[in-house]
């Protein structure tokens, strides 16, 4: 099947759709941080695989991960046009998770991904909350 974008546009475009994600699913965290009073993140934080949010004082990092382009088994992801190209695409996404996962673990790194679409409060104190408290205080 003929694909509508330039390889130019597609890659704009998912820069787009990817910047934006980024934004919202960052603020939620951050927003949840400071109700919960947890402190020692950062972000843009140079490490290998480029974790959204690194702790580097108790090594644990967080991911946010799209469901779309990591394969999430939810609503959100069922691509129906090109379905070959994108199959191809988030196959090899989740192998680059994979990997990267390893390595962090390897270099004792405490790694935490939470997919896009259960960025609620209960999800994040469930599954943040241990992690992230006991190491703080
Ligand atoms: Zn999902």
């Amino acid at each position: 099947m003929a694909d509508v974008f330039t390889k130019e546009q597609r890659s704009l475009v998912m820069r787009q759709v990817k910047s934006s994600r980024n934004k919202s699913t960052e603020l939620k965290l951050i927003q949840f941080f400071k109700t919960n009073h947890i402190k020692g993140w950062r972000r843009n934080f140079k490490l290998f695989g480029k974790p959204d949010f690194v702790f580097p004082i108790t090594k644990n990092v967080i991911f946010v991960d799209g469901c779309f382009w990591h394969g999430h088994n939810c609503r959100n992801t069922k691509p129906k046009d090109n379905k070959k190209y994108w199959t191809q695409k988030i196959k090899r996404n989740k192998q680059r998770d994979i990997e990267v996962a390893k390595h962090l673990k390897l270099n004792r790194w405490t790694v935490t991904r939470l997919w896009e679409c259960r960025l609620n409060t209960k999800e994040l104190t469930k599954r943040l909350r241990e992690k992230l408290y006991m190491e703080q205080s």
